[in-house]
């Protein structure tokens, strides 16, 4: 089985985490930049965080045979806050890198007036550098934060097949599956969506367009679910290309998008060091 997760916070996980991962199949990971579970207190915070999604992360990722892209904004968070907002204008700089695959997460959190501006300011962005966008919908209030998602797409003209609406569960599906966005899952140990619920999904609703993720971050989240999922769809009587299609094909068409998505030579471990640094203690 191999495996694309097309939405995971490596940067807060582990070694373990990477080597468990390439074990289960996973071969290739989007990681998109997102809040860190405290506020950050200038923009220049921002720079460092995409400078190590698109420089260390990747050369981490590569030492355990997972290749590694990211996508960049500014939070749906942390669109609130007046200190973070002038990383809109340091986003272009990192639009144009070869490893960013998508403009993300943006989105609505609490849906306040400042979200709506950095959602739509940010769409305008993917369709300045031709990018996909990853958005992420609320946790809470899901099928309004799905509707005002959608109003926001549509007025900001990208194409419906060039955006990816994550975190949809049962309520919010359909809606996002008539817009002719991409529909991201995200499968949680024990809250939200699981692996059964996600075939069922997939039974009502087919492959087509469907994306599963982990979504696995500093917080309780598992990021063998998409393998879990896998699993779950052959027991259920899904055909190995089915499986193959939800897991790789369908997250490699999406952010193929880019046209910066690198899958070459995946069966080449990198070595090395990163600056002159590696995972070694001491950067031995
Ligand atoms: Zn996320």
């Amino acid at each position: 089985m191999r495996i694309f997760d097309p939405h995971i916070h490596m940067t807060s996980r582990t070694t373990d985490d990477y080597e468990r991962m390439a074990a289960a199949g996973v071969r290739a990971v989007v990681e998109p930049a997102f809040w860190l579970g405290q506020p950050r207190t200038s923009a220049a915070s921002f720079a460092d965080y995409f400078d190590s999604l698109i420089g260390w992360e990747p050369f981490r990722a590569g030492q355990f045979g997972v290749r590694h892209h990211a996508t960049v904004a500014l939070n749906p968070k942390e669109a609130n806050d007046p200190r973070c907002r002038p990383v809109l204008d340091l986003l272009p700089r990192y639009l144009e890198k070869d490893a960013v695959v998508a403009v993300g997460e943006i989105g609505y959190d609490d849906m306040t007036p400042a979200e709506d501006e950095a959602f739509a300011t940010q769409l305008a962005l993917a369709v300045d550098h031709d990018l996909p966008a990853l958005v992420h919908t609320p946790h809470r209030d899901k099928a309004r934060g799905v509707e005002r998602s959608l109003a926001v797409v549509a007025e900001s003209g990208i194409a419906p097949g060039r955006v990816a609406l994550d975190h949809l569960n049962e309520v919010t599906v359909k809606l996002a599956r008539d817009s002719g966005c991409w529909l991201g899952f995200s499968i949680y140990p024990d809250t939200k969506m699981s692996p059964p619920r996600m075939v069922e999904l997939l039974r009502t609703y087919g492959t087509e367009r469907m994306l599963v993720n982990s979504a696995a971050d500093w917080g309780r989240s598992d990021p063998l679910l998409t393998r879990a999922t896998g699993e779950a769809m052959l027991a259920a009587g899904f055909t190995d290309d089915d499986v193959d299609l939800v897991l790789w094909r369908n997250p490699v068409e999406f952010y193929g998008q880019s046209g910066r998505l690198d899958l070459t030579d995946l069966d080449t471990p990198s070595s090395g060091t990163f600056e002159g640094n590696s995972i070694l203690r001491g950067g031995d």
